[in-house]
């Protein structure tokens, strides 16, 4: 099987989907790997380095010619994927909801889109979650990027000339993006609560040593929630939810935002009559910002200033740390093709009853056949 990896065209994008780490281990199983040139050089990888992995390096038409699968970090246009075997894997984070007509191309052009962004949320297939990989990273440079535009420091300090006070972090939405903020945040030394809607992320912020802030009159969803996931609120939670969030945010300096809904847009959680009551010099990052935006006024690839309060709102921060997200991402993308993997005919084969593949496959055939995707 030739597996193209390719080099990512969409704007600000810097991974790649395959290390020469997870090149070679493809090329252990038998596949042989041909990498677009250029392909890692916003990773810090080079061409050598692939070639040295036992890799080929070629210019994009070559590369496609004859592939029977394609990894990418972003979807590729299907015009532009002349010359691959017919029923060609791609695989990659496809962002199907919002780009149905891409997805549509692929199966007209008779390729089987595979979008790892719907792996499904079990034990067996957590090695091959991308948002997980990904919102980890997310988390932890959200903080950083808060901490660059801030004019203070994070950590309390005593020195002979007085004593700097400890920046207050509030994180608003405790999936993995929020917990690496609130242990990152914690680790620069600030003081950090957490809010959810979720209730088993109580625990979770405690046991990182930051401060639960929860709405208590009215019910959110119990435990996990269905898939570790959230659902849109009611009305009575949502006002009930404003009210606490108002009366917290005006107490702290840095606000990391993560509150995300699958298939709906990122719910709204601070407005600008809130963020008026920050201090001038508060900085907000908003994880969200591509999915709509949790912070009214946030922009997406921009840094707002409203009422003095820093909006930060940079697309896919993942991407602002290349080499790891590229390595996290690319092992993903190696754990799920190596579990399906066939050792006669050295390739993976995708069995229809499988719940991974159920969740992940797109488009077979010719047709769109993802059942969220077709009810959505
Ligand atoms: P996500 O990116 O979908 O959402 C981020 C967080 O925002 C979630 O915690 C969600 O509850 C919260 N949120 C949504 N609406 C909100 C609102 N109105 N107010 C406040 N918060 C709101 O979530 P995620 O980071 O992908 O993961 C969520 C959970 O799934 C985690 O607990 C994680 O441990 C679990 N998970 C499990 C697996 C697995 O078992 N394979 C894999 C990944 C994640």
């Amino acid at each position: 099987m030739k597996i193209a990896v390719l080099k990512e065209t969409a704007d600000g994008e810097r991974r790649v989907a395959a290390t020469p780490e997870t090149a070679k281990k493809f090329i252990a199983l038998g596949a042989s790997v041909a990498v677009e040139a250029g392909a890692g050089a916003s990773a810090s990888i080079s061409n050598e380095d692939y070639l040295a992995a036992g890799a080929t390096v070629a210019p994009r038409h070559e590369v496609l010619t004859g592939a029977e699968a394609v990894l990418a970090v972003q979807g590729p246009e299907p015009a532009d994927l002349n010359g691959i075997a017919p029923g060609a894997l791609v695989v990659a984070a496809l962002d199907p909801f919002r780009n149905r007509e891409r997805i549509d191309g692929y199966a007209a052009k008779g390729v089987e889109a595979l979008a790892m962004e719907f792996m499904p949320r079990i034990t067996r297939a957590q090695s091959m979650d991308i948002l997980s990989s990904q919102a980890n990273l997310a988390g932890y440079k959200a903080v950083l990027d808060a901490a660059a535009e801030y004019g203070r420091a994070f950590p309390m300090m005593m020195t002979a000339a007085g004593t700097v006070a400890a920046a207050k972090l509030f994180v608003m939405g405790v999936g993995v993006a929020g917990l690496q903020a609130i242990a990152t945040g914690r680790r620069l030394g600030a003081q950090v609560s957490a809010t959810d809607v979720r209730s088993a992320t109580k625990e979770q912020i405690m046991s990182l040593g930051a401060k639960p802030i929860f709405v208590e009159n009215v019910a959110g969803i119990e435990g996990e929630g269905a898939g570790g996931y959230a659902t849109e609120m009611s009305d009575e939670y949502k006002a009930a939810q404003a009210e606490l969030v108002s009366s917290h945010i005006a107490k702290q300096d840095i606000v990391i935002t993560t509150a995300l809904i699958p298939g709906r847009p990122a719910p709204r959680l601070i407005s600008d009559a809130q963020l008026q009551t920050m201090r001038p010099g508060s900085v907000i990052v908003d994880l969200a910002v591509e999915q709509g935006g949790n912070v009214e006024g946030s922009a997406p690839g921009e840094v707002v200033v409203r009422h003095g309060v820093k909006i930060v709102g940079h697309r896919n921060v993942a991407s602002r740390l290349a080499a790891d997200a590229s390595a996290l991402f690319s092992r993903n993308l190696y754990n799920f093709l190596s579990a399906f993997w066939d050792a006669e005919t050295k390739r993976p084969v995708l069995p229809d009853d499988d719940e991974i593949v159920q969740g992940v496959r797109l488009t077979r055939g010719g047709q769109v056949v993802n059942e969220r995707l077709l009810s959505a």
